[in-house]
């Protein structure tokens, strides 16, 4: 039988939310056409820095890399927790969902609805707390902050559902390359249980747009020079 190339998309994770919110047209070229683009600099480095926060939390590497040196503290309370047997911790996890919120596996293709990579987490049983973080390399960007809100909002949602017994999430995402830390330490992001139903409602609404997509427009923006998929770059949008 013929493979027949869909027509929407039928999961999704953030990453595919932002670039489908940004351009319907290149997350069709990207999720769905799979067009292949060449590997980017920035992003082989950071894929090369998670490597290393990992192995370095894991304790396959006994000295922190200096591309990590901003948080030096921060690590070697993390490597602390990794190496406590009775310390629940997710390193480079990865959570999947169906589209009832039920779990399932990352590699379910015809039930997965919701896909969710977790760079590190710590379970600390004395406020019933995850604190969930994501490692980024690059620089914080203002004009991006309600981008980082969804993201830290689906994490917080996302490990709820997936241990629904934990009361509070924490999660922030961390700069390596400049040493900052959004949302700042002094005004963390708090995500409870009371949140949980609100989240998923706001989610469920966002999503269904971009999954009875089957037109996928372009969406002309300030992003279109660095698109892989422009027509200055000899792909297939005429942008
Ligand atoms: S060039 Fe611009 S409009 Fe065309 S796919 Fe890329 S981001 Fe979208």
């Amino acid at each position: 039988m013929a493979f027949k190339k869909p027509t929407n998309l039928t999961s999704w994770s953030i990453s595919r939310y932002h670039t489908w919110k940004t351009c319907p047209a290149s997350a069709k070229y990207k999720f769905i056409d799979k067009i292949p683009e060449p590997a980017s600099p920035a992003m082989e480095r950071g894929s090369d820095i998670h490597k290393l926060a990992e192995e370095y939390l894991k304790g396959k590497k006994r000295i922190l890399p200096k591309e990590l040196k901003l948080f030096r503290d921060l690590f070697k309370e993390l490597r602390g927790y990794c190496s406590k047997l009775t310390q629940v911790t997710h390193i480079e996890a990865s959570w999947a969902f169906r589209n009832d919120w039920s779990q399932t596996v990352f590699n379910d293709w015809a039930n997965c609805w919701l896909r969710v990579k977790l760079d590190f987490a710590v379970f600390l049983p004395e406020g019933n707390v995850l604190n969930v973080i994501d490692w980024k390399t690059g620089k914080f960007r203002e004009y991006n902050i309600q981008d980082y809100i969804e993201q830290l909002e689906l994490y917080a949602l996302s490990a709820m559902k997936f241990n629904p017994s934990i009361e509070k999430v924490v999660p922030k995402l961390v700069y390596l390359d400049t040493g900052d830390t959004y949302p700042p330490e002094s005004d963390p992001l708090v995500f409870t249980k009371a949140d949980v139903k609100g989240l998923q409602k706001k989610w469920e609404k966002a999503v269904a747009p971009m999954l009875k997509d089957t037109r996928f427009p372009p969406k002309p923006n300030n992003t279109c020079r660095w698109c892989n998929f422009s027509a200055a770059k000899g792909g297939p949008c005429k942008f």
